[in-house]
């Protein structure tokens, strides 16, 4: 019979490629939108990126490369994971692939058998339990609340696991929560991760993108017992402004990385020669671009995150680190908009659009239904135009 996948069926569509296409097409007729959804950075991708990219199509680099990615770029990302991050991997512990979501998908299509559980801290980026299901494993997420920073501690982890617990992921800094976890609270989950026997998955994304104090900790840095356990996730999209060019990358042992390299050779072969001679120059050349970048994401964090924590009824954590913002508006659920109830954190944001032209990440989908997300890399006149608006519908509210 003409049947579907099981699996397949079960993914949901991304909500917040949703929110964000709705967006573009009120923009397109001419409405004046101001849209928080983006995951991406505003800027363009740094001219010298650029040009290794046009210098490798000039300069014939446009043929198929090892599957894994090459050798040139591995030993850079080697480098960069030894001075940045203080994670020691030799170029055969490397695999590049088509964007950070391809290298998830590698890694847990590498490490789970059907009905290995994989803990999530929620609020989490919501890829992540689809994912694991098209993986073959199980989700079990473990809400981790506004009072704890949103931040999963060690005693919850070594609560959640079970007989079937293979791998935790980490995400810092954190997606929605902009969150960033100390090397204490790191330590204390590493030795959990090595007690219990699991891997951890660190998702570190946004490793350059850090304000303020904190600092940015690789778990995986933390101890042999702990490397041995760790595989590290990490990509130019969010660092380089670089969304589109879609090259992601893991460190791992030899053997992890070995079954990836496999699976990549079948699945997609090689990620794009050009992007990969792109990302040498993004890794090796100068990192002067990265820093204004993140000088301007931090003075829209300020702006932002001081006028939210100024307005009525919602609640927001100083967030030090990605580009989001994540705000508690449970006391706006109850609350009345023309003569009705807002009720669900779906219909604020339906509301926020149709009547205000704001676009706002539901959370839902992130593991908190009565959250929502902004993230600032847009323009400050855009954000203050934004967070206006949002301000005049929760004066409007009764
Ligand atoms: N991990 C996190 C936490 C993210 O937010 C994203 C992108 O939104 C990714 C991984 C994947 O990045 P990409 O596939 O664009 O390299």
């Amino acid at each position: 019979a003409l049947t579907l996948s099981r699996k397949a069926q079960e993914v949901k569509p991304s909500s917040t490629l949703a929110i964000t296409a709705k967006a573009k097409e009120l923009k397109a007729q001419g409405i004046d939108v101001v849209g928080f959804g983006a995951g991406e950075p505003d800027f363009n991708t740094p001219e010298n990126i650029n040009n290794a990219a046009i210098k490798a199509i000039h300069d014939g680099f446009t043929k198929y490369t090892p599957a894994a990615g090459i050798e040139e770029l591995k030993k850079a990302i080697c480098t960069k994971f030894a001075n940045f991050n203080k994670l020691q991997y030799q170029p055969n512990q490397i695999v590049i692939s088509n964007g950070g979501k391809h290298s998830l998908t590698n890694i847990f299509t590498a490490i789970l058998n059907p009905e290995d559980e994989v803990i999530i801290p929620a609020p989490f980026w919501l890829s992540y339990p689809e994912i694991i299901k098209l993986s073959g494993g199980v989700p079990v997420v473990v809400r981790c609340d506004k009072t704890q920073n949103y931040k999963l501690t060690a005693k919850q982890l070594e609560e959640a696991c079970t007989e079937k617990t293979k791998a935790v992921i980490l995400n810092t800094p954190n997606n929605p929560t902009g969150m960033v976890y100390s090397k204490e609270e790191l330590q204390a989950i590493a030795e959990v991760v090595v007690k219990k026997d699991i891997y951890v998955i660190a998702d570190e994304m946004y490793e350059n993108l850090i304000y303020g104090e904190d600092v940015h900790v690789s778990i995986g840095s933390l101890g042999e017992e702990i490397y041995k356990r760790t595989i590290t996730c990490s990509g130019v999209a969010k660092s380089y402004a670089m969304t589109g060019w879609r090259i992601g990358y893991t460190g791992s042992s030899v053997e992890i990385a070995k079954l990836m390299g496999s699976i990549q050779s079948h699945q997609t072969s090689n990620p794009n020669s050009i992007a990969q001679k792109a990302t040498v120059e993004a890794l090796t050349g100068p990192q002067k671009t990265v820093e204004v970048m993140k000088y301007e994401f931090n003075k829209r964090r300020e702006y932002m995150y001081d006028r939210l924590s100024k307005m009525p009824l919602i609640d927001t954590v100083e967030p030090t680190g990605a580009f989001y913002c994540f705000i508690d508006i449970s006391n706006l659920l109850n609350k009345s908009y023309k003569g009705e109830k807002v009720e669900t954190v779906s219909k604020l944001a339906a509301i926020l659009i149709d009547d205000y032209n704001v676009a706002v990440i539901p959370c839902a989908d992130f593991g908190f239904d009565d959250h929502i997300r902004l993230s600032y890399a847009i323009s400050l006149e855009q954000i203050q135009k934004g967070l206006d608006r949002i301000e005049k519908f929760i004066n409007d509210l009764a």
